[in-house]
């Protein structure tokens, strides 16, 4: 599982996650998961 913002690996189960598009995306970081929320579709997997 990778964090689509910043590339790292993050595991599953990280409390930074966001659904989009029905997908679930984990983040390393609150920071991370701000700006996928502000812009999804720049980074959510096509
Ligand atoms: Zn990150």
């Amino acid at each position: 599982m990778k964090d689509q913002v910043c590339k790292m690996e993050v595991k599953e189960g990280s409390k930074f996650k966001s659904s989009y598009k029905g997908m679930m995306y984990y983040f390393c970081s609150a920071a991370c998961k701000q700006s996928f929320e502000r812009d999804p579709g720049k980074y959510a997997k096509a």
